[in-house]
């Protein structure tokens, strides 16, 4: 029978008693057959119902006040429990809004699908002016991994199924399905609906390496005098953390993590080589990344950042074509994390010697060095704060908090936090990932409250929490135990700048002296206001201690912060100065 054929005649069917089904309650079948347990959304024209009987059937159903907050929140969830986290918007201008989340989600490798409603495609097709008219499906196609679009109630389920292997299977992504308005009601017979229902089976396979590629690796990791493992998001993701622990402690070969990376061995771990970055990266002869691509982040694997020295890269990914995207790769080693480390973890099991002590020594004489500067700087009580400081007291509340979940945005909030805040657990650090994106504060600090249900510091400068700030209305009504804290320089870099002209206020300043606790106030949440790093820490223990929506304003030199943080140098600047 064609799909087409099994929408029925709803008035005969009523007649003949027959037991019905329609588009919602499909979409929600096959959802829940799924073990999707989420939809992070904002209700509105043509999926308002949808959500309300999501909820009523037992989903979660967290709604927000924006559309690429909610998609955030989707992507995290995705990152934090290798399922897809799933989005639900309304059309064109909705669908806009998540689609900056769902490209972000494909950028970082995180798994989500964007479900959004549209409008009728025989008036779309022809132009003719519907309701928010858009080709979305064409719109979202070279934006993320995959995009599918479902006409008739049937083919739901396929529908469904191939959006949550599509985002889960390989190098997982973002994904986009259409539903249009229409296929809401169309009706069908309930036996034959739940027949079309498909449950993906293994959805992520394993990938195993082959044996050549493995020992063509432990080759190349053998013949090092300065290896180097680089743990990245991947590897975080892949939740291989004990295979990944054994491969780091039975070779004896530093790690350094990225930002993402963070706690899948503890900051504070002997070797832990990320208070020596630059040494490193400058120094190491072979290095093995595993779930970290060669991209700006990592100076693409070559020029001053890795020094003149030959290096020899090995490369654990999933993904074949990210090998050689920006050097030559040595020893590719295609395969899914876990499945490589095992492999690798047994290719060591003996005959292995650890790495010649000159260069551990050399290692850990430079992270004295900078970790000796750095705790100096910390524990100065500048007044105002300065941003070390005041991440001085929240490196103290994650040491002694270390299952809470940091978020982290900004510009120097993140390149210092980064820095500073020592993490000790995997997936507890969650960031602006791969394209440095500001605005997905609070859309993470949501979602990774409600998927793990620990607390979550968020930690925000006060230009990326305006991107996201109205969801604190969102964390209010959902009791969400997050503790927002603003570092408050009254501006973008510095909240110093003027306008030349003496017309308007400078273009990166803010109000100033804005008191972003009222905010939290408003909608019932606990606010503070804080100007030493003794109150900042007093008022995050009290926060985390009640577990109830905080938002703690903490105030910061407005001259302390340094333009575009750590990566000043991709900002272009004028040499031409105007008579
Ligand atoms: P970071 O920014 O932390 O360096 P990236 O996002 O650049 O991390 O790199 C993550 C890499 O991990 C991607 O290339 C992705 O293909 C890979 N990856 C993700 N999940 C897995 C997995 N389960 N197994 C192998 N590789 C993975
Ligand atoms: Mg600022």
């Amino acid at each position: 029978m064609s799909a087409v054929a099994q929408v029925i005649d709803v008035n005969a069917a009523v007649e003949a008693e027959q037991e019905l089904t329609d588009g919602f309650h499909l979409v929600i079948d096959a959802l829940k057959l799924n073990g999707i347990e989420t939809i992070y959304g904002v209700p509105g024209i043509p999926i308002t119902d949808l959500g309300r009987m999501a909820q009523a059937e037992g989903i979660r159903v967290v709604s927000f006040r924006h559309e690429q907050n909610a998609g955030n929140a989707a992507a995290i969830a995705g990152f934090l429990t290798k399922k897809p986290g799933v989005c639900l918007t309304v059309s064109a201008p909705g669908f806009l809004n998540g689609l900056t989340a769902l490209a972000n989600a494909t950028t970082n490798c995180f798994p989500m699908i964007l479900i959004s409603g549209s409008s009728e495609r025989e008036i779309v097709d022809l132009q003719q002016g519907d309701y928010e008219e858009m080709d979305q499906l064409a719109i979202a196609k070279p934006l993320c991994k995959a995009a599918f679009r479902v006409l008739h109630a049937a083919d739901i389920g396929i529908g469904v199924a191939r959006a949550i292997r599509a985002a889960v299977s390989g190098r997982p992504g973002g994904v986009y399905l259409d539903l249009p308005a229409k296929l809401f009601s169309q009706v069908m017979d309930a036996a034959e609906g739940e027949k079309s229902l498909v449950k993906v089976i293994d959805a992520a396979p394993e990938q195993l390496p082959s044996p050549a590629a493995i020992k063509r690796a432990l080759d190349v990791l053998k013949s090092a005098k300065k290896p180097l493992i680089i743990l990245g998001k991947g590897a975080a993701y892949a939740q291989a953390d004990e295979e990944i622990r054994s491969l780091i402690e039975t070779s004896g070969i530093p790690f350094l993590p990225m930002s993402m990376a963070k706690g899948i061995l503890p900051d504070t771990h002997p070797l832990s080589a990320g208070a020596a970055r630059s040494t490193v990266l400058k120094d190491s002869d072979v290095v093995l990344l595993i779930g970290a691509r060669l991209n700006w982040l990592l100076s693409h694997g070559k020029g001053k950042t890795w020094g003149d020295a030959p290096k020899k890269f090995i490369q654990v990914d999933i993904e074949p074509k990210e090998m050689d995207s920006n050097v030559e790769i040595a020893a590719p080693l295609v395969g899914d994390i876990g499945s490589v480390v095992a492999a690798l973890n047994q290719g060591i099991k003996s005959g292995w010697q650890a790495p010649p002590s000159e260069w551990t020594e050399a290692i850990n004489a430079r992270k004295e060095v900078n970790i000796s500067k750095m705790t100096q700087r910390l524990l100065k009580n500048s007044s105002p704060m300065d941003f070390h400081s005041a991440l001085g007291a929240l490196k103290q509340v994650i040491k002694e908090r270390p299952d809470a979940i940091l978020v982290n945005e900004g510009a120097n909030t993140l390149d210092l936090a980064r820095g500073v805040i020592d993490m000790y657990q995997p997936r507890k650090r969650l960031d602006v990932g791969t394209w440095g994106v500001m605005g997905i504060g609070m859309g993470f600090a949501v979602g990774a409250a409600v998927e793990t249900g620990k607390p979550v510091l968020a930690v925000e400068g006060d230009s990326a929490f305006g991107f996201s700030g109205m969801e604190v209305e969102t964390i209010c009504r959902y009791n969400l135990p997050v503790t927002v804290v603003i570092f408050n320089n009254n501006g973008i870099y510095r909240g110093t700048d003027t306008d030349p002209t003496g017309r308007d206020p400078g273009t990166t300043v803010f109000v100033p002296d804005s008191r972003y606790d009222k905010m939290m106030e408003a909608f019932g949440g606990v606010g503070y206001h804080v100007t030493t790093p003794d109150e900042l820490k007093r008022a995050v223990d009290e926060a985390m201690d009640s577990g109830k929506p905080t938002l703690i304003n903490a105030v910061i030199d407005p001259a302390a912060g340094s333009e575009s943080g750590n990566i000043g140098s991709l900002n272009p600047q004028s040499v031409v100065k105007k008579k």
